[in-house]
């Protein structure tokens, strides 16, 4: 009997195995889950295959009214859910109830929404409309960073358009997704949204299957681009979210305190494992030291423990190969440059690496180039505006961005010239359920969030009529 089952065509199924599931503060395993394999998979692309006509025709008023009732669910079991979450995923308490906030305001502003249909022309001759119809049954591939939010992500706009849909979370973090799917049977009608968990091989199973129409991922480019590969087959529809390599500029003109603090909350949320973290920080020459000097000491403030302890800040890397690669950054950062502040806690179980600063870092060293996804800030000096726009957009990734001055209208010059989705001034990682959210160049392609957002989950009809 494993903790956590499936959720396939309604009903909770064993699987065909088991996975442990481990706390990452701990290393040590906390849960069982069902193991699916191909057969769940198919059973549960048929389930969502069976329940697409009916769900497809559902008024919109009864899909939103069930969508602001799984709000409530997240709501009045925020604390279970953050609690599961904070064991598997390692973030502490407080952000896990973040992330159960965030969620439930998601799905509350989704069932406001509505796939908008529009006449073109209605008159003696004719009567034109676009109409936005669903397009089948979603694959949503999920990461392990945000892994209730980012389900919500796909399961909200797919069913307010009217798709019905199979999600699977990452074979790290399938605890809390599963746990939710409780809520998601005793709501949706079986058949509307599935549950699966793998070891991480099931994705081109779901991404080639000729009854899939749609993945919705959020991930890392490297699969981002498997993913469009195995999907080309069958023509699929795509909405990807990739990697980012976020680039904050700050000029010399700003309060450094004031500023330190929010590149430090923007770079080491969930322990730096944030897509829109920032990643890279040009520094003004004029405050390069200063600024140094304050991300330090809040680095070296920083309480780094088990996030289900009181107080903590920052809690252990999600996994151990991302911990792994981490080290692997580390090692470089200090050939490279200068730790300033942070490095692996030593003597002690669980995936921990304390907020690390690294200066005297350039452009070309892996730790600037390469999106660390973890709690490793490198900062780089600069001098010149035109340069530093030039070496902030020198990336394969272009998903978030950010330009810290006291004088809004020149950041916000700059902040036009930099390629990347979004670009905020004088704040980083601000998002909202209404805001698009989208990556130029390799950071993803379509848009999430907002009626651009759900657009991305309906297909374009033309009804023309001739009426004489
Ligand atoms: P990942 O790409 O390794 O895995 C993501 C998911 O894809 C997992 O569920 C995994 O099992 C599945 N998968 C693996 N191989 C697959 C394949 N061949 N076909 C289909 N699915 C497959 O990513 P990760 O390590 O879980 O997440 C970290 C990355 O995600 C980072 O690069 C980060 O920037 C990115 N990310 C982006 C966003 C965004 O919105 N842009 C949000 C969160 C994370």
């Amino acid at each position: 009997m494993v903790d956590y089952k499936l959720l396939i065509d309604g009903e909770f199924v064993e699987g065909s195995g088991v996975i442990e599931v481990i706390n990452p503060a701990t290393e040590k395993p906390f849960a069982t889950v069902a193991k699916a394999t191909e057969k769940e998979a198919a059973a549960a692309i048929a389930a969502a295959k069976k329940a697409f006509p009916a769900w497809s025709v559902t008024p919109i008023t009864e899909r939103q009214a069930l969508l602001s009732k799984l709000a409530d669910a997240v709501a009045e079991n925020a604390d279970k859910l953050a609690r599961l979450l904070t064991r598997e995923q390692g973030k502490p308490l407080a952000e896990a109830m973040g992330e159960m906030a965030w969620t439930e305001g998601y799905l509350r502003h989704f069932a406001t929404l509505a796939p908008q249909n529009r006449i073109i022309q209605d008159d003696d001759d004719f009567f034109i409309e676009v109409r936005r119809k669903p397009l089948g049954v979603v694959a949503g591939i999920l990461p392990w960073n945000f892994p209730i939010l980012v389900a919500c992500w796909k399961i909200a706009p797919a069913l307010i358009a009217g798709n019905t849909l199979v999600l699977k979370p990452a074979p790290t973090t399938p605890v809390t997704t599963l746990a939710f799917g409780e809520f998601c049977r005793d709501i949706f009608p079986a058949g509307v949204v599935n549950i699966l968990a793998d070891e991480n091989e099931l994705g081109p199973f779901l991404t080639s299957h000729r009854d899939v129409a749609k993945v919705g991922f959020t991930g890392s480019t490297a699969t981002g681009r498997r993913i469009m590969e195995s999907a080309a087959n069958t023509l699929k529809r795509l909405t990807l979210e990739l990697g980012g390599n976020d680039a904050s500029i700050i000029m010399d003109d700003v309060d450094v305190p004031d500023t330190a603090k929010k590149i430090f909350d923007a770079a080491f949320l969930n322990c730096g494992q944030v897509c829109l973290a920032v990643k890279r920080a040009y520094v003004h020459e004029e405050i390069y030291d200063e600024m140094c000097a304050e991300l330090s000491k809040l680095a070296d403030a920083a309480v780094v423990d088990d996030g289900l302890q009181q107080g903590v800040q920052i809690g252990p890397i999600q996994n151990a190969a991302q911990y792994a690669k981490i080290q692997k950054f580390l090692d470089g950062a200090r050939s490279a440059g200068t730790i300033a502040a942070g490095g692996i806690v030593e003597d002690r179980d669980g995936f921990f690496v304390r907020p690390t600063i690294v200066r005297d870092v350039k452009d070309g060293d892996d730790i600037v180039d390469q999106e660390q996804f973890g709690p490793i800030l490198p900062l780089i000096k600069f001098s010149d505006v035109d340069d530093v726009i030039a070496r902030a957009n020198n990336s394969e990734y272009g998903l978030g961005a950010s330009v810290f001055s006291r004088d809004v209208e020149k950041a916000t010059q700059i902040a036009d010239r930099i390629e990347s989705g979004t670009v905020w001034v004088n704040q980083h990682v601000n998002i909202g359920p209404h805001l698009p959210m989208a990556g130029f160049k390799q950071s993803g392609i379509g848009v999430e969030q907002s009626i651009e957002g759900l657009e991305e989950y309906t297909q374009v009809q033309l009804i023309n009529v001739a009426k004489s």
